[in-house]
């Protein structure tokens, strides 16, 4: 049967892009349907805006920090609206810039939803197309619970978009988007305090690291409360929200954000029109190869809730179109030793196992731990602190995990995780020669 299109790809986010733009290349007739914003999560409502916040909002500490090397910052002020319009007209060049690669790779791109019809066709816009593969790159959308009031709060979507700098915010959650917006919020000047159900946030990371941060961000002014959560929120008359507590305690805010985890985005996809298995979370259920239990369509990134993470869905991507298009470069994706950076004041970065994910597989560890003051802050009155750690195998030498608490974790983990892929031991960290005076050179010279 001829096929409309080799290819229909349902979403323009990280993974749905690269498919196309990769399957195109590789001499597929490939199709793209985007209903929201070119670029997806990642561009418009993710890492893409949340960093350029998280830089705006640490030039607070870095004009203060000016002063102990000579600089006079008297009546330094800030605009949220400012930096809110500029990061939109940033986003707006990279819509563009989405939607060229698109074209010019020869990708037939709708700007419209798409629902799917059955095994091989798909609706966009009132038109009914086929395709012989169709690939499911919807992402994820956040999640808010049930509760009395919950109209009232926000989600990380629109605080990319206040208008204002609430001048109090709580933050609900004790995750990636809790921390970061947490950050970004108390840096620009709102008064926020962060609730996390738990007995300490960042689930899953090394508690080393979670200890840390929690240690940092209270210096830096955020009212951490754990082991609570809200009941339900109240808008008063004058605006001001009253979040009541489970524990009875009443607290007021100008802003309630809610960061507390997201879900699969299948809405109106047609996904009632053919067996597609989802797992207890909703997520879409695929194979090695990425196809759902209809072997025509396929799925990646957030929409299967594997690692939510924009390599990850570029990796998935990639794998999908060689897949299908240029099988003699397939390769699979490798869920190992995937990096990971929090872009949280100050920012924390992991590759490999934790010390707590390692003594749970019985493994016998040296642990190496250093603390110490960054060079930058010597001549300032800021007391931060940066931490590194190794978790190795006592038996082989070999470095299970690598983490760090401090200023650019992300950019010095990047190349740790390359030594962790390559199998890098303790002994190799030892022989390395640092690179002086720097943060990272801490990494191969702990004893
Ligand atoms: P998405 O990028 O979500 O793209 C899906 C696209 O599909 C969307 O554009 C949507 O509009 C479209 N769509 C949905 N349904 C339809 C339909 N029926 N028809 C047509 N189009 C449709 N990851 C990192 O690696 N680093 C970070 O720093 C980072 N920061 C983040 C910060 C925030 C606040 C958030 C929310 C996420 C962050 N992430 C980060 C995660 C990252 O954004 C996601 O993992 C990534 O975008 C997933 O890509 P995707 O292709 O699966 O989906
Ligand atoms: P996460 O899954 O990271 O965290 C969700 C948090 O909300 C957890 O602390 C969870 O608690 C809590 N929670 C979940 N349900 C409830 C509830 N009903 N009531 C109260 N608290 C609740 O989700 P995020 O929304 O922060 O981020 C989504 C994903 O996006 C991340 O996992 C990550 O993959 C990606 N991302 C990546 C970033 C990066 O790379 N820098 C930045 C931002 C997002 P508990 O721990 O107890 O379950």
């Amino acid at each position: 049967m001829a096929y409309d299109f080799d290819l229909f790809v349902i979403g323009a986010g990280s993974g749905g892009v690269r498919a196309a733009r990769f399957a195109s290349s590789f001499g597929a007739r490939v199709a793209v349907a985007e209903s929201r914003y070119l670029g997806g999560t990642c561009v418009n409502v993710g890492c893409v805006p949340k960093k350029l916040l998280v830089y705006g909002a640490n030039y607070a500490e870095d004009i203060d920090q000016a002063k102990g090397y000579g600089w006079s910052v008297d009546g330094v002020t800030f605009d949220w609206a400012t930096l809110i319009a500029s990061k939109n007209s940033e986003i707006e060049r990279l819509n563009g810039i989405y939607k060229n690669l698109l074209v010019e790779s020869g990708v037939t791109l709708f700007q419209e939803h798409a629902q799917i019809l059955d095994a091989h066709r798909i609706e966009v816009a009132g038109k009914s197309y086929t395709s012989e593969h169709i690939l499911i790159a919807t992402g994820g959308w956040p999640h808010v619970p049930e509760f009395p009031g919950n109209e009232h709060v926000i989600t990380s979507n629109e605080a990319f978009y206040l208008p204002s700098l609430p001048k109090r915010t709580l933050v609900v959650g004790g995750g990636y988007i809790a921390v970061e917006f947490a950050s970004i919020l108390n840096g620009c000047g709102s008064e926020t305090r962060l609730l996390y159900r738990g007995e300490l946030f960042m689930r899953g990371f090394d508690g080393s690291l979670r200890d840390h941060l929690k240690n940092e961000m209270i210096k830096k002014g955020i009212d951490l409360q754990f082991n609570t959560d809200i009941a339900r929120v109240d808008k008063q008359a004058d605006g001001t929200l009253k979040a009541t507590l489970k524990d009875g305690r009443v607290m007021e805010a100008d802003c309630i954000l809610y960061a507390t985890g997201r879900r699969p985005m299948l809405d109106n996809l047609g996904l009632e029109n053919v067996e597609i298995e989802r797992d207890k979370r909703g997520y879409l259920v695929v194979d090695n190869l990425f196809q759902t239990t209809t072997p025509s369509i396929l799925a990646i990134g957030d929409v299967i809730g594997r690692i939510q993470l924009t390599p990850v869905a570029l990796a998935e991507g990639m794998a999908v179109a060689r897949h299908l298009f240029k099988p003699e470069e397939y390769r699979p994706v490798d869920y190992k030793l995937i990096p990971t950076a929090v872009f949280s004041l100050p920012n924390l970065a992991t590759v490999g196992l934790t010390e707590e994910e390692a003594r749970e597989k019985g493994v016998r560890l040296r642990i190496y731990e250093s603390r110490f003051r960054p060079m930058k802050l010597t001549l300032t009155d800021t007391q931060e602190r940066s931490l590194m750690k190794l978790v190795v195998d006592a038996e082989t030498d070999k470095v299970l995990g690598c983490h760090m608490a401090g200023p650019e974790a992300g950019e010095i983990m990047q190349g740790f995780a390359v030594a962790l892929k390559a199998g890098a031991t303790k002994r190799i960290f030892d022989e390395t020669v640092g690179i002086h005076p720097s943060a990272a050179e801490e990494f191969v010279t702990m004893r």
